[in-house]
């Protein structure tokens, strides 16, 4: 009972703070690239994750209120996608400090979009059978193999790619998580048209494509931890809402074209004027 009183009195006092602070610094006329570098350097488009992530270490609860306030107050939310939802968290919780200041400061301010390369053709429920591999060349790793079902992929910048490295350990135990630059010639992401005619998901083929020590996630040969960290993260946040709640208001990245759009375009339509505003 205290705990649940504690809760909600932590989430009146970070919503005044929040609300003040759209007051001072959501500004229509901003791009969308100026707008979530505020929002997000503020800790507001990540407030799940901890104060040395871009985030302010509240529970989920409270950024789904958040979220709400956001879009409610009129102002643009947070960037929408797999690099908020997924890799942001995975790399809070597994990455170096160095990692974080370097991928999630890029997606808590929509600079970078993301998709997730795990599932294969031959690995989608026995997702630790999957055999793309990466083979060590100095200090970079050489990627081979093919990803499906890999959504939002023609927007990606990056990648949270498994793949195999010890090719003779047990599966489990064989894998490594990397950071994988989406803009190189080792990478065809195919879109899978549906018959909607829409087509989010994608075929990634990796053909030689090059990944350097400096973007394994967790340690080399831990992947599967790391990679189940991520799925944690995926059913949490998808759980309540996706990631920030509501927010998630338009896509992200150097592909998608939105950043440099006036924030006033995107934010949500329809909704109450500010409050006291
Ligand atoms: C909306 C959506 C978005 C997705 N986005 C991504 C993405 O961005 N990146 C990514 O990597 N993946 C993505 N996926 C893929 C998803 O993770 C896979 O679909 C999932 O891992 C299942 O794999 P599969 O489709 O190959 O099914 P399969 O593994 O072929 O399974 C098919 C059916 O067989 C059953 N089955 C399998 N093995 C057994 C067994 N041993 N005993 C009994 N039953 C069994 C399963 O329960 C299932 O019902 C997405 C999927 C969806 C639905």
């Amino acid at each position: 009972m205290t705990d649940t009183i504690d809760a909600a009195t932590k989430g009146d006092d970070v919503l005044d703070e929040l609300h003040a602070w759209l007051e001072d610094n959501w500004d229509p006329d901003l791009t969308v690239a100026a707008w979530w570098e505020r929002l997000g350097l503020a800790g507001w488009a990540a407030p799940t994750l901890p104060t040395n992530a871009y985030g302010r270490g509240v529970a989920r609860s409270i950024a789904v209120q958040i979220g709400n306030e956001i879009n409610a107050f009129g102002a643009l939310g947070a960037p929408a996608g797999l690099g908020l939802l997924l890799a942001a968290p995975t790399i809070a919780d597994h990455g170096s400090q160095e990692q974080i200041d370097t991928y999630v400061r890029d997606i808590v301010t929509g600079q970078k979009a993301w998709c997730q390369l795990f599932s294969e053709p031959g690995a989608g429920s026995d997702l630790a059978g999957l055999t793309c591999k990466a083979t060590k060349d100095g200090d970079e790793w050489i990627v081979d193999g093919q990803k499906v079902w890999t959504s939002l992929g023609q927007t990606a910048d990056l990648g949270m790619l498994i793949a195999r490295t010890a090719p003779d350990a047990p599966k489990h135990q064989g894998i490594t998580y990397f950071a994988i630059d989406m803009h190189q010639p080792g990478v065809e992401v195919r879109p899978l048209r549906e018959m909607t005619g829409h087509a989010m998901f994608n075929e990634t083929f990796l053909t030689e494509a090059r990944v350097p020590d400096a973007a394994i996630i967790g340690d080399r040969n831990n992947g599967w931890a790391v990679a189940n960290s991520t799925l944690g993260h995926e059913r949490s946040g998808l759980g309540s809402g996706g990631g920030s709640g509501g927010a998630g208001a338009a896509t992200p990245g150097t592909i998608a074209g939105n950043l440099e759009a006036p924030g006033r375009r995107l934010r949500p339509q329809g909704l109450a004027p500010q409050r006291g505003g």
